[in-house]
């Protein structure tokens, strides 16, 4: 799997069920996921750090706090 942006835990829990080969990241500076948790389990994972989907997402974020929160399930 390739993403712009680390795993939700929603997203985190598929790839380990259905048993994904890995998976690759644009960034996981705004958002960490289950990325540290998928690594422990052995998923080989790959972070990019890309300055283009770091600001891609933390710009969504601002825009959309209310969506965004909403999607990682945060009050
Ligand atoms: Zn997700």
């Amino acid at each position: 799997m390739v993403t712009t942006l680390a795993p939700c835990w929603y997203c985190s829990g598929l790839i380990r069920q259905f048993g994904f080969g890995g998976v690759v990241v644009g960034e996981s500076r705004n958002f960490q996921g289950g990325f540290a948790w998928l690594r422990s389990l052995g998923v080989p994972m790959v972070d990019l750090d890309s300055a283009d989907c770091a600001t891609l997402l933390s710009e969504y974020i601002r825009k959309n706090p209310d969506v965004w929160n909403e999607d990682i399930g945060q009050d």
